[in-house]
């Protein structure tokens, strides 16, 4: 039988409508095969972080998904490039940070951690985004982070540094009950 990981996936969305390219993005990733999404956050919106200070970015609205996947974590990460594609990301995919309709991180994988050239996990900068750590804590708050985090999600919310306000605004569907 094919080994099944834990992973989360974070979305973000910051160009037209937010909250449906985020719910496009997690029907998608409920159609990937051996993947099963066992939780999702609520929706929460902060101000754009940006490489310039100057630069003025419309306001981020980001979700995670908790789900269990026989895929490995470098087709996880094709699909989640191929799912983004289809939302029509308008972007120089030379830059990073940019507004876009729709962008998808590994922030977990199991217990692994994965440095190459395609792909870092647990997501390098999960520890000092509040924006991440919002919807991770209310959908997995023990979950252990690997190295180099090696702590639990709570415990890195608590020392998160990041003073981003992160405002819910709407609540998460309950999976187990819609299945
Ligand atoms: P950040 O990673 O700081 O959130 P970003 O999301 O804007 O920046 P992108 O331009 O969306 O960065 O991603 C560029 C590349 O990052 C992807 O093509 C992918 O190969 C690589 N990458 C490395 N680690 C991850 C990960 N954990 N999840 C998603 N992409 C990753
Ligand atoms: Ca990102
Ligand atoms: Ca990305």
């Amino acid at each position: 039988m094919d080994k099944r990981s834990t992973a989360v996936i974070g979305l973000g969305s910051n160009l037209g409508d937010r909250a449906s390219n985020i719910r496009f993005g997690i029907a998608e990733i409920e159609r990937l095969p051996g993947t099963r999404i066992s939780a999702v956050s609520s929706l929460y919106e902060s101000a754009a972080h940006t490489i310039d200070e100057n630069e003025i970015q419309p306001d981020y609205l980001n979700a995670a998904a908790l789900l269990e996947t026989t895929l490995s974590p470098h087709d996880l990460l094709e699909r989640c490039l191929e799912i983004e594609r289809a939302r029509d990301r308008l972007r120089d995919r030379d830059q990073r940070w940019q507004s876009r309709r729709l962008d998808l991180d590994i922030l977990v994988f199991g217990r692994e951690t994965i440095f190459d050239e395609r792909l870092t996990v647990p997501h390098p900068l999960l520890g000092q985004r509040r924006f991440v750590l919002a919807p991770l804590m209310e959908i997995a708050p023990e979950l252990h982070i690997p190295a180099p985090f090696d702590a639990p999600v709570q415990y890195l919310l608590e020392h998160c540094t990041d003073t981003t306000i992160v405002e819910i605004v709407s609540k998460g569907r309950d999976r187990e009950s819609t299945e």
